[in-house]
This record gives C-alpha cells, structure tokens and sequence, in this order.
C-alpha cells in the first residue's frame, strides 16, 4: 500500500470525512486492522479563503506545490488534493511533484461516464461553477456540463462559506439545493455532481432523484484506487 499524501483543511469539515471514508475503504478492501498510510498538511482555511477572494491563484499555486514537495520529501507517494475549487492549480502542482497526482476531475467524469450519462448538472463554489478549469476538464471526457443561473450560483456559493464550511448544516439550505438542483435536472441535467467537498456532508444520494456524485466519496475511492494498485 503505498502512502497517500493529502492536502486538506479546505476546509477541515470535508477533510475528515476524506480520511474517514480512504480509511474505511482501505478496511473494506483489506480486512483485518488495515487502514491507511496518511500524510497529511491541513490548512488554515482562512489563508486559502483570503488568496481565493483576492485572485491570487500563483499564490496559492505556490503555497500548494510546496507543501505538496513537502509531504514527498516526508515520503507521500502520490498526492491528493481535497478540494474542487482548489484544483484550479493542479497544474502547479503537477509540475512540482514527480509522484502520482490523483485528479477530483478526472475521477469524477469517470463516475458520471461510468453511469452512462453525458449532461451533468454542476454544483460548486463560484470559482468552481464559473472558470473555466472545472468545466472544461469534464468536457474533456466527452460531457456536457450545465451550471445554475447567476443567482442561484451566488445561494450554492455563499451557503458554502458562510455554513458548510463553518460546520453549519441547516434544513432551509438543504432545500435551497435541492429546488436548485430540480430546475437543473429539469434544464437537462441528467445527474449533479456535488462539486465542492462540503456539500455531501448537507446533501446525500437519498435526498436526490436523479443520480448524484459526491465528490469527497468518488475521489477518496479513487485515492484508494491508487494506493492499492
Ligand atoms: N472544499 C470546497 C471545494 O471542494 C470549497 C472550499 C475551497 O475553496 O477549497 O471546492
């Protein structure tokens, strides 16, 4: 098994359920006392919020690559970054690694693909539903992404940082996401990925008719995949 570095505290809500859900899986998958190799650097999510909020993504690029050569250094033999929105630097991090980086994007399009589906409904932060990165790196296998309108981006967006991310899990936001997530599928959204890793801790595959793909789950699988293969 080899020993998963993860970067995580972005925030720290959905970074332990990361390392519960690679711990149980590596469990199921090997019995016993198993668990997982972690290394882990958890961030002070307020620093990552402040780079977000002032548009300084070579910064953050920065920041990440170098804890990302430093869990190397201490012996990660592949990398995990435990956010959507902060994927918009993978490249930075890539590039800096001589490991094995295991993509939220790419594991996630395989989910939906797997399933069958080619037009996905995508929630997320701002940063996520808006730039191009995320977007364009589902198209690139072969999907179809829709995003809600404007205002509605700003409802997901701010219940993330103002709730989610705090630890806040409130009914009246979970049905704001989930009349959001109506009118996407209605719109053409064949299934929705939760593409934020806080939002499966407020909405779950039961409260959704139409297939869901949490991110957090499909990419600590993935992890998994790649610790054990
Ligand atoms: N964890 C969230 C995500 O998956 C948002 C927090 C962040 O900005 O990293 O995008």
């Amino acid at each position: 098994m080899k020993t998963i570095g993860l970067l995580g505290g972005m925030s720290w809500e959905s970074s332990v359920l990361y390392e519960e859900l690679i711990n149980t899986e590596v469990r199921s998958r090997l019995g016993g006392t198993h668990s997982a190799d972690l290394l882990v650097k958890s961030y002070d999510f307020a620093a990552i919020e402040a780079l977000q909020e002032a548009g300084d993504w070579d910064g953050a690029g920065a920041l990440l690559s170098a804890d990302a050569v430093r869990l190397v250094t201490a012996g990660a033999e592949l990398i995990v970054l435990c956010t959507n929105t902060m994927h918009r630097v993978a490249p930075a991090i890539e590039e800096a690694i001589d490991v094995p980086f295991v993509h939220l994007g790419d594991a996630t399009a395989r989910a939906v693909v797997a399933q069958g589906l080619t037009t996905v409904g995508l929630l997320g932060t701002r940063f996520t539903m808006e730039a191009a990165f995320y977007r364009e790196r589902l198209e690139s296998h072969g999907l179809t992404v829709l995003t809600p309108s404007a205002e509605e981006q700003t409802v997901v967006h701010d219940i993330i940082y103002n709730e989610l991310v705090r630890g806040e899990l409130n009914r009246s936001s979970r049905e704001e996401y989930l009349d959001i997530i109506d009118r996407l599928s209605a719109a053409g959204a064949e299934g929705v990925i939760a593409g934020c890793t806080e939002i499966e801790l407020l909405v779950t595959e039961d409260d959704v008719f139409v297939p869901y793909f949490p991110t957090t789950e499909i990419h600590a699988q993935a992890a998994v995949d790649a610790a054990l293969a």
